[in-house]
């Protein structure tokens, strides 16, 4: 049997901030022909908009009231065009905006917010209704898509990750320093491991990746081999 007429599956990418796991579940996507969902940028969009509205201030807690309100009027697409993939808000392209420092520092306070994820999880779940989607995020395995035939969990020394993610940074033209960064990637962490709804934790049956000393095409071929592995026992 060819994979062109196997089933189609769902692939779910959970790790730590920065781990690398959004390039990776994207080059694999294209690779197989799956669709591919960031849902990070998903809670970065309901942040954006928070901000934006004056629900989180500058010193003081995030209004979770004035959100929750909100929510129905949150409308997250994404619009492919060839290669690229830019995530809007209410129509309008924010791809840039959802990665500055500011939507990072606020994130993690955000997507605690329950009602927040349950809106969230309803739309990647209809994402993935068709199967044949590579979706990556913190709680994919474990919540999205418990029945994911493909679960890996991503991992990397928090310093590793907070370098790649400045030179994120750095080539995107915004200003971060390395101090920064890697506060916020602890930070992050912190809250996802110990939020109580959905908490960052791998699935107990994911597939460990440390991919700290791996270069970028060690990772795609690693995972690219896993898949069809999986694809082949289908
Ligand atoms: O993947 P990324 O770092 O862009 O995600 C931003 C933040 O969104 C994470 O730090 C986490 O707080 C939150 N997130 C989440 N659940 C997901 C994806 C992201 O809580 N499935």
């Amino acid at each position: 049997m060819t994979s062109s007429i196997k089933r189609s599956i769902i692939v779910a990418i959970d790790g730590y901030s920065s781990s690398g796991k959004s390039s990776m579940a994207r080059q694999l996507a294209k690779n197989i022909g799956y669709r591919y969902i960031d849902s990070g940028a998903m809670y970065r969009v309901v942040t954006l908009y928070a901000m934006r509205h004056g629900m989180i201030p500058a010193q003081g807690a995030l209004d979770t009231d004035a959100l929750v309100a909100a929510l129905p009027n949150i409308k997250i697409d994404f619009d492919v065009q060839g290669d690229k993939q830019f995530t809007m808000l209410n129509g309008e392209n924010v791809e840039t905006l959802i990665r500055s420092l500011d939507v990072s520092n606020n994130v993690s306070e955000v997507a605690a917010v329950p009602q927040v994820r349950h809106a969230l999880t309803a739309m990647q779940q209809e994402y993935g209704c068709q199967r044949g989607i590579v979706m990556d995020g913190r709680d994919i395995g474990t919540t999205v898509f418990p029945d994911a035939e493909m679960k890996v969990f991503v991992n990397a020394s928090a310093e590793t990750r907070a370098k790649r993610r400045l030179a994120e940074l750095v080539e995107k033209g915004m200003d971060a320093d390395y101090e920064e960064v890697l506060a916020n990637v602890v930070h992050r962490d912190h809250i996802d491991e110990t939020r109580a709804e959905s908490p960052l934790r791998k699935a107990d049956d994911a597939v460990c990746l440390d991919n700290g000393s791996m270069t970028i095409e060690e990772q795609n071929e690693w995972l690219l081999s896993l898949f069809n592995k999986i694809i082949c026992a289908e």
